[in-house]
């Protein structure tokens, strides 16, 4: 059996192709979406999905998530004091995801379909391989994600000769990609995006609506947010986006030291906050548009992909920017499973769809180490300054200019970046450039640094000093990140001696996480309260009684759905 897998940023997803159609897969929680996330326990043991989640904020050094950043990078994660490759952790996913699917068919899985983005390069893609490798997965293909799109809505069977643009707009980027059918095969044409745009944003915008609104009388201020706070006001915000995108207003509350603040938003209030986000969308669409010198009218169709694609603004952007409605009859938070499924179905019978990237970009954001001086003077280093974005096609030459920090500097040592952080030390570090300086006051001190990327991964850093015009060069290549067979054998031993929980005990896990997270988000009764049940649940899983453990989780879980709202779809 041939199994379809979107392996995502924040959430994967594995799907079948069985009785003629595709089918998603539920975990062990009987849920489609499992969280790309990963946590290590004392005795070895690991958790994946909402458990791991969970326990991101009471476990930081513990868990991970948002890996897949890192494919086909030198980057290393270091948790529960071992270190580990970006591919090694999406294996964990992975072979989560497998264990669910095998579960579900009741017989072994052995070789997959996998999505990666169209904008992945050959490393990139590589390293994904290498990850469904080690979860004991032969990866027949990996398929462009917005070709899976295109596959789950049957545009594979379209007119020859047609083009389709794919909107995506997850949790944290927004990936817009152009693609062609010709002759059979589904060709990416154009892609472009924002790395730092998606549905969380929109959440952002919510909390400091609500703080501006109504938090200010309980004596909440936007810089000085705990991060037990600022998790709590950030639920709080993703619950009231997701009533918005079916109801016409929604309640913010929220309640610190006893005193409950209220803010009730409108769809129109809400879509008034967010004009400058959905302004954002527009600028990739058409430089797509441009890329592949196409007019909106020459679409054949429109496909929304991604679960901020649910909120009826998004929507209705798209609607304005083509003249007309987009396909979205597939849950946008499935869609490329389901291709991917679709894929899977095909190649069992040997038809599958061919699929090409036309075009070369830049997989990865460069930049450099920058300072930040805050309203009060305070200097904050190691901010990340983005020179040529993600997405960028390649060849490539963008430059920004800086100023040293201090008066009569004698030079700055400008340290070069690949990743999308917005912290440099998530991101790889690439080289450092030291740039000598006349010294002169800050304010008559620029310096133009120029990143200029090619098609064979050659980066060249060059700082240009306008006080005395004197240059410095750099030449960066891009380090292979493709594991040799020494070391994917060395890392499957590794991965194999880690005791994957067993599925049975899931459940207890992602209950015990969640209530260890909501005794870090709760203050007062609510989380003595969450104490006492902890305490309790312990005891009655160390009585190993199956029935009473049972018993115990399905009412403790009603009520801790009660204290944070039933989960909305
Ligand atoms: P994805 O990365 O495709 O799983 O998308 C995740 C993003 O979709 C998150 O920012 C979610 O908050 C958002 N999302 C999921 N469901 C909804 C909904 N019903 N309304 C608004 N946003 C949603």
């Amino acid at each position: 059996m041939i199994v379809g897998i979107d392996l995502g940023t924040t959430n994967s997803l594995i799907a079948v192709w069985k009785d003629g159609r595709a089918q998603l897969v539920p975990n062990a929680l009987g849920q489609v979406l499992t969280p790309s996330c990963v946590s290590f326990d004392d005795d070895g043991s690991v958790l994946v999905g909402v458990a791991a989640r969970d326990r991101l904020l009471s476990q930081p050094t513990r868990s991970a998530a948002a890996f897949k950043r890192y494919m086909g990078t030198d980057k290393r994660l270091r948790l529960a004091g071992r270190e580990y490759r970006p591919e090694e952790l999406s294996a964990l996913v992975l072979k989560a995801l497998k264990a669910d699917a095998e579960a579900f068919l009741g017989e072994a899985v052995s070789e997959a379909v996998i999505t990666v983005p169209a904008y992945f390069n050959d490393t990139q893609r590589k390293a994904t391989r290498v990850a469904g490798e080690l979860a004991g997965l032969k990866v027949e293909r990996l398929l462009n994600e917005p070709t899976a799109a295109a596959l789950a809505y049957g545009l594979h069977q379209a007119d020859p000769e047609s083009q389709f643009l794919v909107f995506d707009l997850g949790g944290g980027t927004f990936d817009v990609s152009i693609l062609e059918l010709f002759s059979g095969v589904m060709e990416v044409r154009a892609t472009a995006g924002d790395n730092y745009l998606g549905g969380e944003d929109f959440v952002s915008l919510l909390v400091d609506g609500f703080i501006a609104e109504a938090g200010a009388a309980i004596g909440l201020q936007a810089r000085k947010l705990g991060e037990a706070q600022a998790a709590r006001l950030r639920a709080e915000a993703e619950r009231v986006k997701r009533v918005l995108s079916t109801a016409d207003s929604a309640e913010f509350s929220h309640t610190e030291d006893g005193q409950t603040a209220r803010w009730t938003v409108t769809a129109a209030e809400f879509e008034r906050r967010a004009a400058p986000l959905l302004e954002r969308l527009r600028t990739p669409v058409e430089r797509a548009l441009r890329d592949a010198r196409l007019r909106p009218a020459d679409l054949a169709r429109i496909v929304l992909v991604g679960g901020a694609t649910r909120m009826p603004i998004v929507h209705r952007l798209v609607s304005r920017l083509f003249g007309r409605f987009p396909n979205r009859d597939i849950n946008p938070d499935e869609a490329i499973a389901v291709g991917a499924a679709v894929q899977a179905g095909l190649k069992a019978r040997d038809a599958a769809l061919d699929d090409v990237v036309m075009t070369d970009v830049c997989p990865y954001t460069l930049g450099i180490e920058t300072s930040e001086t805050s309203a009060g003077g305070a200097v904050r280093s190691g901010i990340y300054l983005p020179i040529i974005e993600r997405n960028t096609v390649i060849p490539a030459s963008r430059s920004k200019e800086v100023s040293p920090l201090t008066d009569h500097q004698s030079e700055v040592e400008l340290r070069i970046f690949q990743g999308e952080s917005r912290d440099v030390k998530d991101n790889v570090p690439l080289g450092t450039l030291t740039v000598p300086l006349p010294r002169r006051p800050k304010a008559e001190q620029t310096i133009d640094v120029r990143f200029t990327y090619d098609v064979n991964g050659l980066l060249e850093v060059e700082a240009l000093v306008l006080a005395d015009q004197s240059r410095q060069r750099l030449l960066i290549e891009q380090t292979p990140g493709a594991m040799s067979a020494d070391a994917i054998r060395a890392s499957l031993d590794a991965l194999a001696r880690l005791k994957i929980h067993p599925r049975d005990q899931a459940e207890n896990r992602a209950l015990s996480a969640r209530l260890a997270r909501l005794y870090e988000q709760q203050l007062g009764d609510v989380r003595d309260w969450v104490g006492r049940q902890i305490g309790a649940f312990d005891d009655v899983l160390a009585r190993q009684d199956p029935r009473e453990i049972a018993h115990a989780r399905e009412q403790l879980s009603r009520q801790l759905d009660d204290l944070e709202g039933a989960p909305l779809t």
